[in-house]
């Protein structure tokens, strides 16, 4: 049965407590407040059970939306978690490590990750999973290529907004820098990456990059200029950790099946015909 106020004052009183929380922009609460009103009787709750009940109602959908805000602002290319990360599908990967970024204490320290390996071997599946758990710790993270980064930095020089820009990648507790040394940089681009590293180290804010390109030929792969790139190194492994991915590529499993699948086909068939 639903809460009805049993006499004229009571029902105005009722009236004002919607109009309060109405007025303080509480819709949820005022959404939840007739149910949590008939708990309160069938239950007979204390005044403080009843209003912490109600409040609560608020502040998980506040959350909710926080969250939902967080996601959307960190621009994940897919819905991968850490938890779907299949460890045996890679054994040379250091699992004890992945696991200890996953805490987050990383980026209290402001402390940067690289991940380093070829294609297919979820280099970018563990950043994005880690991204993820950042917002979800109540963190802001942003995702972006560094092809895309040095793209806007280049427009945002030609318009005339280089320092919101420069102000925006500086913001995020966790910045992720995917595929870096797919593309060679041109030398501008080189330069706003730097200037990104370089702010976020300054700040204490923590930077993480996959890349192909081991750290040894990280001075040719980045415009040309390997005191930009020795100086982007310096800042990334000072408070850095480096984690190699070298195994198998995950994308080339199926059709590692399926060419084993059909080799065995083959030596299976001279027995099939005899
Ligand atoms: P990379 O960035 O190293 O090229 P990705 O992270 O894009 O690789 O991974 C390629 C694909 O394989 C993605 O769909 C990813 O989800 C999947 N994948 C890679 N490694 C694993 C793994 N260990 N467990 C589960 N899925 C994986
Ligand atoms: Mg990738």
């Amino acid at each position: 049965m639903s809460e009805t106020p049993r006499t004229q004052s009571e029902a105005e009183t009722y009236q004002r407590l919607r109009s309060h929380l109405a007025f303080l922009k509480l819709a949820d609460a005022a959404a939840a407040l007739p149910q949590v009103l008939d708990e309160a009787r069938a239950e007979t709750l204390s005044m403080v059970e009843g209003l912490e009940k109600l409040l609560a109602v608020e502040v998980t959908a506040v959350e909710e939306r926080k969250l939902t805000a967080r996601l959307r602002f960190a621009c994940l290319p897919a819905p991968w978690r850490l938890a779907d990360f299949d460890y045996s599908a890679q054994p040379g990967l250091d699992e004890a490590l992945i696991r200890e970024l996953a805490t987050l204490r990383f980026i209290d320290e402001g402390a940067n990750v690289l991940f380093i390996g070829p294609p297919g071997v979820g280099k970018t599946m563990l950043a994005v999973g880690l991204a993820r758990a950042t917002a979800e710790a109540g963190h802001r993270a942003y995702f972006t290529t560094a092809a895309d980064l040095a793209a806007r930095c280049r427009k945002a020089a030609i318009e005339g907004r280089w320092a919101t820009m420069m102000r925006f990648y500086a913001g995020p507790k966790l910045l992720v820098l995917d595929e870096l040394g797919y593309l060679t940089l041109a030398a501008d681009a080189a330069a706003a990456l730097f200037q990104v590293i370089n702010t976020r180290y300054t700040n204490g804010s923590s930077t993480l990059i996959t890349t192909n390109v081991g750290i040894g030929t990280w001075a040719t792969a980045f415009g040309d200029d390997p005191i930009v790139a020795a100086a982007m190194l310096d800042r990334l492994l000072h408070r850095g950790v480096v984690v190699g991915i070298d195994g198998p590529s995950y994308r080339l499993r199926s059709h590692q099946a399926r060419a084993e699948a059909l080799r065995a086909g083959i030596e299976v068939s001279p027995h099939a015909n005899r």
